[in-house]
């Protein structure tokens, strides 16, 4: 069987194959999720995501998963417990040096995907410093871009959605009483232009949004498996994009 995991290659190895290859690198949060939901959620998530997808596309092409970047920008949802957060201008060094290093092995073609909203920003600006310095195709893609709640809910943290892919991957992790529904504080537009409000960022209201009740395994699976879909899709047309 075709290895996907970059980490479990050896340096050889990935001479040979880093120039063919597209590589993925999850990245993602330790932040609060709610009452209900493990810290590590975003993590688990993009992980699964990103095995998932090499593991299909394996066929095809070559695509190799690196290890996850569990941590991320965070900072809105302090002061809850168990924020780990990293701050705007380390999260772009460690990125530069993460995306910096894949390019010294040898990649030419990059993914980074993305679990976590505080890391988009940051993230688009990575792939582009990284576009202009080195000769690589490089595209940042969070996973939650393609979906969109078929009862046209705006997607919540912590919310049904999120709470029912957890409940879908690691039931034994989400807590048996989901709260009920909770005002998404987070998002202001005037005009389609973001507005980050004073008093209104995620840490200082419940902590999660939409309605996580409304959560279940078989939602979840549904929801996982789009995911998977659509990114997987991306990937390909990335691919196609740059097939050397
Ligand atoms: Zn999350």
């Amino acid at each position: 069987m075709k290895k996907t995991h970059l980490a479990t290659l050896t340096r050889d190895e990935i001479r040979e194959s880093a120039p063919h290859s597209l590589v993925v690198l999850p990245i993602a949060a330790i932040e609060q999720h709610g009452p209900h939901l493990p810290i590590s959620t975003d993590t688990m998530i993009v992980t699964q995501v990103a095995d998932t997808i090499a593991r299909r596309l394996a066929p095809e092409l070559k695509i190799l998963v690196a290890p996850t970047l569990p941590y991320g920008i965070s900072h809105h949802h302090k002061p809850h417990p168990g924020v780990m957060t990293v701050g705007t201008a380390n999260m772009l060094g460690i990125l530069e040096d993460l995306v910096g290093s894949l390019v010294g092995s040898g990649f030419r073609r990059i993914a980074i995907l993305n679990g976590h909203g505080g890391n988009v920003d940051v993230m688009n600006i990575i792939a582009r410093e990284m576009n202009y310095r080195h000769d690589v195709t490089i595209t940042a893609l969070d996973v939650w871009e393609f979906y969109e709640d078929p009862e046209g809910i705006v997607v919540g943290h912590a919310g049904k959605a999120e709470t029912a892919v957890m409940m879908h991957l690691t039931p034994e992790l989400v807590s048996a009483t989901l709260p009920g529904p909770a005002e998404m504080v987070t998002k202001s537009r005037i005009d389609g232009v973001r507005v980050f409000q004073a008093g209104k960022r995620l840490g200082l209201g419940p902590g999660y949004g939409d309605d996580p009740s409304k959560a279940t395994a078989a939602l979840g699976e549904e929801i996982f498996e789009h995911l998977c879909e659509r990114c997987s899709d991306f990937i390909r047309k990335v691919c196609a994009l740059d097939d050397r």
